[in-house]
């Protein structure tokens, strides 16, 4: 855990959040400023700063994956589509330095998304 990471605090309980899945190696929680009727951000507990600081062949990114098709299926929108993002670096608009995929669903996506 990285004592002053946001979402380390949240995975760890020290904050509290709204969450919609956990097991032992990632968490799922609502974003606290929703950019869509169903916003979800979906971390892995284990602190890594961005996309790029996950190691090659580490297990994590296929999980996130199931975690990605549990919520289509939870929230309802496997049919009708959503859209997961992860911003990363300043230019990708990353403002959380704790690798983080949004989960957004509920309203058409537009394309590109500015
Ligand atoms: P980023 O801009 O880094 O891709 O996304 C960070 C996201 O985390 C933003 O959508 C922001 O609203 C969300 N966020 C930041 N702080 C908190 C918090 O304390 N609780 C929750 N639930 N979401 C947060
Ligand atoms: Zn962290």
């Amino acid at each position: 855990m990285a004592e002053d990471c946001i979402f380390c605090r949240i995975a760890e309980g020290e904050i509290p959040s709204e969450i919609v899945y956990e097991d032992k190696d990632i968490i799922a929680f609502k974003d606290v400023s929703p950019q869509a009727p169903i916003h979800i951000v979906i971390i892995p507990r284990k602190h890594y700063t961005s996309i790029l600081a996950i190691p090659a062949g580490d297990a994590i990114m296929g999980k996130i994956q199931t975690v990605i098709s549990r919520l289509a299926i939870k929230f309802g929108v496997a049919e009708d589509g959503f859209r997961v993002v992860n911003n990363c670096g300043e230019a990708g608009g990353q403002t959380v330095p704790h690798v983080h995929f949004h989960f957004l669903a509920g309203r058409n996506m537009a394309w590109p998304p500015g």
